[in-house]
């Protein structure tokens, strides 16, 4: 059997996480990070077999760094390949496709200048994963590329669910509406809860709710994502770690008025000292709010109550948008950790049948588990636990992509009837 290796990358500003997946056993050789890119204490965490290293070299920038993972990947003690030819893609995590890039897509000239235009819709983050590619093309020419699109699962969203209610041409014009993120680890935990519940996917209504640094709440009905909480940016939807969540438009104009401030310091505002951070001024990390929380800490108390009430509303919203609800679903770093943030989120709501297991929340999912049920026998909704895995996800969708690109391939120089009638 040929080994299928792919190679999945995350690249962000300042930092590049990779992954090396065998694709037919779903097993990950190699998994790290280089972070604080062009910083003095830049370094690489490299987890090979499940034993971490931390290096520390020269990550000036992204292309030394990329050249140094690619080194890594080679290197007879840290690595598993003897040549780059063993990698059969590297996928790439993109995080805007706008409307037309909704398919994981093999990456070519076109491709990537349709990215290019692209950046205008997410100007924190696409430029970074561009580079990212253009530099990964440039180190390995002979390898092909796919990018797989963090909004692509949401572009099932019917026009009233992506729609604002503001002049119509400002759609048309500059496709601004809501798109939706973190669309990899929608698609992956709504799929595997499926499988967990043995329960077809098509005929499903799940609301995932994946809590993180970065947070989102996604209704996936039928197979398709027909809602989610974030919109034209990750900025909207229930307050994350340092960003505000939704707010009221009209309160911008009013910080940039009483503050002296410019539209960009306030979007950094909302952006990076905002959510769970601002509201509690301790931290944006949920674990330390909640220690503070359990101590006695009245604001992270109530950055918490904010962040578990805003979940709580959108689950409601979902449900009605559905017309029910059969599995709701925790995923991400605190959605997959916080009992705390479950129990007080999940509290109430037993008239939508959803009725929590408070024994089962507060058994932590297992190491070598990825699923896990935490509601009450009984209860008409499964809520589970699922540990979302975007990079798998990813490097499925890239093969996927890479074989269904040779398929047509193929298809296309198929010899049609007049080319055998020459013979
Ligand atoms: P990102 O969006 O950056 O991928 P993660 O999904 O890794 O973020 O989630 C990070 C968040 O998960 C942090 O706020 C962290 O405090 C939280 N977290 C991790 N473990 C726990 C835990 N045991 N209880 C509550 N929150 C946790």
């Amino acid at each position: 059997m040929t080994i299928l290796l792919i190679l999945s990358i995350n690249t962000g500003s300042s930092s590049i996480k990779y992954t090396l997946i065998e694709i037919e056993t779903e097993q990950v050789l190699i998994r790290g990070i280089v972070e604080n890119i062009g910083a003095a204490d830049a370094s690489m965490k490299h987890c090979l077999k499940g034993k971490e290293e931390v290096f520390h070299a020269q990550y000036s920038n992204h292309e030394q760094s990329i050249q140094a993972i690619i080194n890594t990947l080679l290197d007879t003690r840290h690595g598993a390949l003897k040549d780059l030819s063993e990698i059969f893609a590297v996928g790439h995590r993109i995080a805007h496709g706008g409307e037309d890039m909704f398919q994981p897509t093999v990456i070519d000239e076109s491709t990537l200048a349709k990215m290019r235009e692209n950046i205008r819709l997410a100007p924190l983050h696409m430029p970074h994963m561009v580079r990212g590619i253009e530099i990964f093309r440039k180190l390995m020419p002979l390898t092909p590329m796919v990018a797989v699109f963090d909004t692509a699962f949401h572009q099932t969203m019917p026009p009233e669910a992506y729609l604002y209610a503001i002049p119509y041409e400002y759609y048309l014009k500059y496709g601004i509406r809501r798109y939706g993120f973190h669309g990899t680890s929608h698609r992956y935990v709504s799929e595997r809860v499926a499988r967990f519940l043995d329960q077809p996917f098509d005929q499903l209504k799940i609301i995932i709710c994946h809590l993180g640094n970065g947070s989102s709440i996604a209704a996936v009905k039928n197979g398709n994502s027909v809602d989610t909480s974030m919109g034209f940016t990750p900025l909207s939807g229930v307050p994350m770690g340092t960003r505000c969540g939704d707010i009221d438009v009209a309160i911008v104009g009013r910080i940039m008025e009483y503050e002296g401030l410019s539209f960009p310091q306030v979007e950094k505002i909302l952006t990076n000292q905002s959510g769970l951070l601002g509201l509690s001024g301790i931290s944006n990390d949920c674990r330390e709010i909640e220690i503070q929380a359990i101590n006695g800490n009245a604001r992270a108390n109530m950055a918490i109550d904010v962040l578990c009430y805003q979940v709580k509303k959108y689950i409601g919203a979902y449900v009605a948008a559905m017309n029910g609800l059969d599995c709701l679903v925790f995923t991400g770093g605190i959605g997959e950790n916080g009992a705390m943030i479950r129990e007080r989120i999940c509290a109430g709501m037993d008239y939508l049948g959803i009725q929590l297991n408070s024994d089962k929340n507060n058994v932590r999912l297992e190491r070598e588990k990825d699923a896990k049920l935490i509601s009450n026998e009984d209860a008409r909704v499964r809520i589970c636990i699922v540990r979302t895995n975007e990079e798998l996800m990813i490097g499925k969708q890239t093969y996927e992509a890479i074989r269904n690109d040779v398929m047509k391939d193929d298809r296309t120089m198929e010899p049609d009837s007049s080319d055998c009638a020459s013979f």
